[in-house]
């Protein structure tokens, strides 16, 4: 059958579909980029914002009647964090959807796609996540995770096709256990659980292997990860560690890191290894106490600064993100300017920042009044929004004379609009350096997935532009 699937929300989404791609392909099934030629049309969905499910409701209101009218043959699935937050019930409110898949279900995809092709409608949800989380908790090691469903999608990668030229995702620990008061991750992904170490070594020498010289961990809190087998507890440092030893592996990232578990280990293992990239995404959500206790960050706003103190101090250059959500409940002017000065305090390369929407079943939507109207938190949004554009301009700006390091992603989505006809030999490229900054400038396409100095000449607020070196091919 021919597939369409579209995918929303974080990098954990987009590896999940990525996997799936790799599982659905195995199974016989073709992709397709065409909702309207695809007989299996499937949403892997974000259940972090509203907006996000606002558009899947959009998206499955069109499809329904595309089915009920021309196509009754047509099945239709949500997979996901939204598909595991509203269930059944989501397979009521949409009579002809077929398939309601959770995040841990998603290696089971080709069986349900063959129940649904003999009509049946399927529900797969992971265990109610509160009860998993009490069944963990009574368990030695509770961090560690070995059961072979885990990681069953991981471990079917197939690894001269599922990732993207130079640069894969590698996942290496799943769900959260921080329930920050404002976030629906624990209640959809389930309890923190942490793969063994051999097998994401193993997952990375293969992708290695495959031809990719830049991987990303992830994990929703990715530095929390620890593995326990009875005798030796291996935390996230120990992990970067060995992963770092893997012959051929030019970059190691990873992505999303909580400051609570920020210890100095990671950041000394950060500065010892030279393929360990120097950025770190680290949401501070809000500079204010009295915001990050009722967010239940469970760090202060002194904490948060120390810690960039000594990972500027430890770890030579290191470029820094953050996250901030602004409107959340109980937020006063000054609790926001409090996180506009922490931007300034911290030269943030860059800042995503959201408007606070309450998610059903979280603590604040049960518990707060969401206060902040409407156009305050815009207001707030655009000011964050502001400030962020002022110091990442300074922050780029610093690397104007100098040179740097670029993993060439391909053709820039600004190529042809440089006032010349792009042709293969000449276009405009874009790329990454170590500190995830994007770089633009001028070369030949078949620079894809290599590494080239490029000497900057100019930044705005989210990229450089600069000149390759001569020489390099
Ligand atoms: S740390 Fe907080 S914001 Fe991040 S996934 Fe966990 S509960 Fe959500």
């Amino acid at each position: 059958m021919k597939v369409y699937l579209e995918t929303m929300g974080c990098q954990m989404n987009r590896l999940d579909s990525e996997l799936v791609t790799v599982s659905l392909r195995a199974a016989g099934h073709e992709m397709t980029d065409d909702r309207c030629d695809a007989d299996v049309v499937l949403y892997n969905t974000c259940s972090v914002r509203r907006h996000a499910e606002e558009k899947v409701y959009s998206r499955l209101g069109g499809d329904s009647r595309r089915k009920a009218h021309h196509r009754p043959r047509l099945i239709l699935g949500v997979l996901g964090c939204m598909a595991q937050r509203e269930g059944a019930e989501l397979a009521n409110r949409f009579g002809l959807l077929d398939i309601v898949c959770g995040p841990g279900q998603l290696a089971r995809l080709p069986e349900l796609i063959s129940a649904a092709a003999d009509g049946s409608r399927v529900v797969a949800l992971d265990p109610d996540p509160i009860e998993a989380r009490r069944g963990a908790k009574a368990t030695e090691g509770a961090a560690s995770a070995d059961d072979s469903d885990f990681d069953a999608l991981d471990l079917a990668r197939d690894f001269q096709d599922g990732h993207a030229g130079a640069q894969a995702y590698v996942r290496v620990m799943k769900g959260c256990d921080n329930f920050c008061t404002y976030c629906i991750v624990p209640l959809v992904r389930g309890p923190e659980r942490s793969r063994r170490p051999e097998r994401i070594a193993q997952e990375v020498r293969r992708l290695v292997d495959a031809g990719v010289s830049e991987v990303t961990l992830i994990g929703q809190t990715v530095n929390r990860y620890r593995w326990s087998d009875g005798s030796r507890t291996f935390a996230f440092s120990d992990l970067l560690a060995d992963v770092s030893e893997i012959a051929g592996l030019r970059r190691l990232r990873f992505v999303t890191s909580h400051p609570l578990d920020f210890t100095n280990d990671i950041l000394h293992v950060m500065a010892e290894r030279a393929n360990i990239c120097e950025y770190i995404h680290l949401p501070p959500q809000s500079g204010s106490d009295a915001i990050l206790r009722r967010m239940n960050r469970k760090y202060t706003r002194s904490q948060y600064d120390e810690l960039i103190d000594r990972a500027r101090e430890i770890v030579p250059g290191v470029v820094l993100a953050g996250d901030f959500i602004v409107g959340f409940p109980g937020e006063a002017e000054a609790d926001h300017e409090a996180s506009a000065d922490l931007i300034r305090r911290s030269g943030f390369k860059n800042s995503f920042v959201f408007k606070y929407s309450p998610r059903p079943g979280t603590a604040a939507a049960r518990t707060m009044l969401d206060d902040v109207p409407d156009e305050v938190k815009r207001r707030r949004n655009n000011e964050l929004l502001a400030v962020q554009h002022e110091v990442g301009l300074a922050h780029c700006r610093s690397y104007i004379a100098t040179t740097v390091e670029v993993l060439v992603e391909g053709p820039s989505v600004r190529a042809g609009k440089q006032g010349f006809e792009p042709t293969p030999q000449r276009t405009q490229l874009a790329g990454r350096t170590r500190g995830s900054h994007i770089v633009h400038f001028l070369g030949p396409e078949r620079l894809a997935g290599q590494y080239v100095n490029v000497h900057i000449t100019d930044a705005t607020a989210l990229s450089l532009q600069g000149d390759r070196e001569a020489g390099q091919e």
